[in-house]
């Protein structure tokens, strides 16, 4: 092991302060080895404080989004099992995409720190504010036909949504946590996640398949002209977890989803659960459809994770594709 992570592993097992003079004698360096390697970890996020004639002292709450952090939350057989860490990059997308070119495997999990050019849906903005969020993004090789890999956004949405729900505590409904169908999950009835699933295929083949998802942990600060339709986790639940150990969970919890759906290939599996967090169920939406907005109400998704709305008694069906469905009064 590197001379870092066995200094970091004796100050998580220590409690209280380690010396300088201790580390130097356990490992046979010199204090100025000993600072460096202090001041890289401080570097990669760690909360180390430095007291004279004390010590060292590693805070408890450190939220540090790196592969060794991630790993030791995670669960899983072959999802995130590797790794990328970006301090900054453009988008998680992009380098997921790079990195199925350079041979990474089915379940390769990009993180980074903060995006450049974070890009949700159609091309829109995803602001992408460094140290505080998490921007990750999914690599799959899935055996599916190309009309099926829509699906995995739901699949994924609802991954994410359980974790929020197991790991904050947060209910389902109006006042607590919800789906906005097909890729946004909305607390208290304002955005806090997105994804954006994108693939290459053929006409028959997937090539591969990426989900990035963005989700406001810790943000303290919305940018004002987000206020009215987006919050972070930390702002409506007074909670600050540990984005590491959120990217645990929702990789677990993806991991068996995907499982279960690459045995039917269909949504049947996760539709009740997925109905159960569906905003604006059984009430009036807007659907944006490019060729003509119109009026109608949500009843559900079928086993394809498309969106029923009944419109003068018939049912029609919504294929995720380029539509966006708003409340009828605003974004929810
Ligand atoms: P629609 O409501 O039309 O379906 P969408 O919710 O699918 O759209 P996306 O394309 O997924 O939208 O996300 C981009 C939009 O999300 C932006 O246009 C902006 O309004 C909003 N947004 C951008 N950054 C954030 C963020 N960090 N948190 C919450 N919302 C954001």
């Amino acid at each position: 092991m590197e001379l870092k992570s066995e200094i970091l592993n004796m100050l998580k097992n220590t409690q209280g302060y380690v010396s300088g003079q201790q580390l130097c004698d356990k490992f046979n360096v010199s204090r100025t080895a000993i600072w460096k390697n202090i001041n890289s970890l401080k570097d990669e996020g760690y909360e180390i404080e430095a007291v004279r004639n004390k010590g060292y002292y590693l805070k408890e709450t450190a939220d540090v989004l790196n592969e060794s952090e991630i790993t030791s939350f995670l669960n899983t057989k072959w999802n995130a099992r590797e790794i990328y860490y970006y301090k900054e990059t453009d988008s998680t997308n992009v380098r997921a995409k790079e990195l199925f070119q350079k041979g990474a495997s089915h379940g390769t999990l990009v993180v980074a720190e903060g995006q450049t050019q974070g890009r949700g849906r159609m091309g829109r903005v995803w602001e992408s504010p460094k140290g505080e969020a998490i921007y990750m993004t999914t690599l799959l090789k899935p055996q599916i036909h190309p009309t099926e890999a829509s699906m995995l956004t739901l699949v994924m949405a609802l991954s994410i949504a359980r974790t929020f729900q197991e790991m904050y505590g947060i209910e389902i409904g109006q006042d607590g946590i919800q789906i906005k169908w097909p890729n946004d999950i909305v607390l208290k009835k304002k955005k806090i996640t997105g994804i954006l699933t994108e693939m290459s295929a053929d006409m028959d083949e997937v090539h591969y398949v990426i989900i990035g998802t963005g989700i406001n942990m810790n943000i303290t600060d919305i940018p004002e002209e987000l206020q009215e339709k987006a919050t972070s986790l930390l702002l409506e639940t007074g909670k600050k977890l540990k984005r590491s150990q959120v990217i645990g969970k929702a990789m677990d919890n993806f991991e068996q989803d995907y499982e279960k759906f690459m045995e039917s290939h269909d949504l049947k599996f996760l539709k009740e659960d997925y109905q159960k967090f569906l905003v604006n169920r059984d009430a009036q939406v807007r659907v944006l459809d490019p060729k003509a907005e119109y009026t109608g109400i949500a009843r559900g998704i079928n086993d394809k994770g498309e969106l029923l709305i009944e419109k003068n008694g018939e049912i029609i069906t919504v294929y995720a594709g380029e539509v966006s469905v708003r409340g009828i009064y605003g974004y929810v």
